[in-house]
This record gives C-alpha cells, structure tokens and sequence, in this order.
C-alpha cells in the first residue's frame, strides 16, 4: 500500500518535496485510524506533520487504508519486512507524545543546506573546517563554534549542515535549531503563558543549541538575560552551542558584556566575503544540480564567468540570479547566451552596479569627522579640515573611476597637483599612522554597504 501512496504523493507534492520529505519514511504499521511511520530525524517528521500531512491521508485513504492521523517514531529506516511492518509499532522506543512539547521550539532545517552542497574556498574554508569538526561531535570541539559574516555568505547554510550531519551520526540526539528571533518569541510566549518552566526545562535539555542571527537580541534585556542562562546550562552540561551572528561578538552592540564574553570563549570564525573564483565554484556547482535535472539546458561560454564577475555582494542574490536564467532557459527553450544572461538579468546587474560617487564620499567623510560638508570644498587649510579634505579625495580615486583633473573640479575646482598631493599624503599616512588605517577602514565600508 505505501509502494502505491508513494507514486501519487510523488505526484501531487512534486518530485523535489517527495524526495526530500516523504521518501525517508517507512510506513511501519496503520492501526486504529493512525499510520505509524519511521522517520530518520524529527525536523523531518515535524515538517511532513506541519506540511504534508494531510496529502498522505488522502493518499492512504484512497488506496483503502483507515487513516485519520500521523504518528512518527524517530529511529533508523532500514524498512523492516512485511510481515512485521503489519504489526502496531508500540514498541517503538520514542513515542512521540513524549516529544510532542519539543516539535515547534526550533525551526525547520532545509534539506538542501548540506555539507555536500556546500562549495569551499579560501573566504569559507575554516568556517567549513570548523563546522565540520563540531557536526562530528568529537571531544576535541569548540564550544561554543561562533560563525559571523556578512549576509548571504552561507552562515546559515553552514548551521543547517552540522545539524543535518550531527544528527545523522548521533540518531537520538536532540538538535535545536532557530533563530534568535524566534528563540525571543517562544521566551516572550511562555512568559505570557506563564509556561516559563516548561521553556527552560525544554531549552536545557537539548544536546546541541543553534541560534541563528544572534544580533537580533541585543538591545533586548530580558531576553538576553534568558539566553544567558540557557547558554551557561548547557555549556556547564557539556552540549554543544552553535551560534552565529552579522559581526563579531566584541562588534555587536547592546550586547551585554558577559554574553560577549561568554560567546568570546570557544572559537570564532569569521565567513569572508567571496572570491570571484569562489563564486564561480558556487555557480558551476548549482548549475551542474540543475543540469542533473533538466539536462537539456545550455549554459553559453562566458556566462558562469560574467556572473561572477558582477555579482558580487551575495551568494542568495547569485543564486537568484542563476535560477531566474534558468527558468528563463527552460521556458524558451534556449540557450542561455551572455547577451540573454545580460537582458534577464538587468535589474540584477544594476543594482550591483551602483557606484560610489564623489557627492557621497564627501557627504561621509564629512560626517564622520564632523566637519561642514562646505569645508570639503571651501578653501580652508586648517589640519581639521585639510586632512579629512585630503582622505576625501583619496577616496574619491580609489573608489571611483575619475580622474584627477575630474575630482580637483568637484573640490572646490582645485587643481589636479593639488588633489595628487592630497592622495600622496593619504598614501604616507596609511604606511606609517595605523589609526588612519582604521579610519580609511571604516569609511569604505560604510561607502560599499
Ligand atoms: P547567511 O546566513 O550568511 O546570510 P545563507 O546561509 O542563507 O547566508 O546563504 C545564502 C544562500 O547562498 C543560500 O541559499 C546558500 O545555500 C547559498 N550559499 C552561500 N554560501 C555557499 C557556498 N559556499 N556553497 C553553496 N551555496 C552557498
Ligand atoms: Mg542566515
């Protein structure tokens, strides 16, 4: 009967979500209007209950089977013979009701965000290596690992991917997987609930904690409060915590200094923004899984290369873009040229192009060393102005494509020795004032955001 269920919910949920969802299950046993199933972990089974449950009722109910609810034990799901499978699973080990409580505390893992699908390169590769060594769950761990990075850049992939891994070598164990935001909610509930106990009880007794986009709590008191707890009762029973964050903990503000010092002290990897040939590695990777299903695509010379050439802030919106050309090819049925990735990707294209311009810098430079933004191209000499006159035009050649006689107009119509001179002592400075290092630092980034 599940052979048979299986064909039609392959159909009406789709290849993609059978293969990732339903085929891990065995249907152990159906008795008294409830379908037994094994599946391997409980993020899947809690997906399928939440997503698919009511499609395999159908299914079942259509082939002549009695099913009006889903119960799921977790455990191995090496199908056992027919003739057991008959038999009410009552003996299985984990009843779920024992469970129940745990389902919705964590956040669905997304079957996709693996090891293996992860490309690495030298801006991820010990992020990676750490990640990988944590989902070993060896005694020679981190603890806790602390991921950060800038967005898109597969913190979060790197997450799912020890939980994916961590749970498949260690089958029983408790994996809890979410968001700092939702970590917030769930706090914020039970204390409304007044369920409080409950939710320290369930939090300290998981034997690996993820928290995804920790900055997101600070600033918020009572939460943090609670997250420091929860983190010193794990730490002190020996779980593992995961977490990960937009900067280090050090750079996070509003973040209480025990917490900063608390997260400081397993190990801290940063995720680097990408290389080109990192984010040609991550295209030809996507695009040889989509050519594994539609293998009639042509991708034409030079277009994997143009994409990383241009697309260089985020592998999300690299990936969008590569499957935005994909479904391009598929619907008109031709191969994908450098002209057609251009036309379909312009919006893209766009937008990555935004270029800093003079106006900005000036605007920036200004601000943060707080002088007139007219002292930029006013005459004055005095040093407070001159100089951050001066890191302005330094900018202004570095980060733009002007030329010198360009950039000496819009300062003031200064003469273009003059805006050399200015670059030169920037230059000077860089080699031998590290505080001019740092404020260059800052000042780019906050120009490339
Ligand atoms: P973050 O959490 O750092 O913002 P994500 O983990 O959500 O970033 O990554 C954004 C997207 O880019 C995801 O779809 C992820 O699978 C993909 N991605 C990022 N880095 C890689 C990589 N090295 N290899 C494959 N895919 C990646
Ligand atoms: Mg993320």
């Amino acid at each position: 009967i599940w052979g048979q269920a299986c064909a039609e919910l392959e159909k009406s949920v789709g290849p993609n979500n059978y293969n990732h969802w339903i085929k891990p299950l065995h249907l152990a046993a159906i008795d008294d209007g409830a379908a037994h199933f094994v599946s391997p972990t409980r993020f899947i089974s809690d997906w399928v209950n939440r997503h698919f449950a009511k499609d395999i009722m159908a299914v079942l109910t259509r082939a002549g089977a009695t099913v009006e609810r889903l119960r799921f034990d977790i455990g191995s799901q090496a199908p056992r013979p027919a003739a057991q499978a008959a038999a009410p699973a009552s003996h299985a080990p984990e009843a779920p009701t024992t469970r129940a409580p745990r389902a919705d505390l964590g956040a669905p893992l997304d079957p996709r965000y693996t090891f293996s699908n992860f490309v690495v390169g030298k801006p991820n590769e010990l992020a990676h290596a750490a990640a990988r060594r944590v989902a070993e769950g060896g005694p020679v761990g981190f603890n806790p690992l602390f991921l950060y990075g800038g967005v898109g850049l597969g913190k979060t992939h790197l997450m799912h991917a020890i939980a994916h891994d961590y749970q498949a070598r260690h089958p029983s164990a408790q994996v809890l997987y979410l968001s700092a935001e939702q970590f917030m909610y769930r706090f914020v509930q039970a204390l409304r609930e007044s369920t409080i106990m409950d939710f320290k009880g369930m939090f300290r007794n998981v034997n690996m904690l993820m928290v995804d986009d920790v900055q997101f709590i600070a600033g918020k008191d009572s939460t943090q409060e609670e997250f420091f707890h929860t983190f010193n009762a794990l730490v002190d029973q020996g779980k593992q915590i995961v977490i990960s964050a937009d900067r280090a903990p050090a750079e996070i503000k509003g973040l209480e200094e025990r917490i900063k010092s608390r997260l400081s002290c397993g190990l801290i990897v940063d995720v680097h923004p990408t290389t080109y040939e990192l984010r040609l590695g991550i295209l030809q990777s996507k695009t040889e899984a989509f050519r594994a299903q539609q293998p009639d695509l042509e991708i034409g010379a030079g277009v994997l290369e143009f994409l990383a050439h241009r697309i260089t802030t985020n592998v999300r919106v690299l990936e969008g873009a590569l499957q935005r050309l994909f479904a391009h090819a598929s619907l008109l049925r031709r191969e994908i040229t450098l002209e057609v990735a251009q036309e379909c990707l312009a919006d893209i294209l766009r937008t990555n192009d935004r270029k800093i311009n003079i106006d900005d810098i000036q605007r920036r430079v200004a601000e943060h060393y707080n002088i007139r933004l007219a002292d930029m191209i006013g005459p004055k000499r005095a040093r407070n102005v001159a100089r951050p006159r001066q890191i302005a035009m330094y900018l202004s050649k570095q980060l733009t494509s002007r030329s010198l006689p360009e950039i000496g107009r819009r300062f003031g119509g200064r003469d273009h020795t003059t805006i050399m001179h200015g670059v030169r002592k920037i230059e000077e400075l860089l080699v031998e004032d590290s505080s001019m290092v740092e404020d260059i630092a800052v000042l780019k980034r906050m120009l490339e955001a």
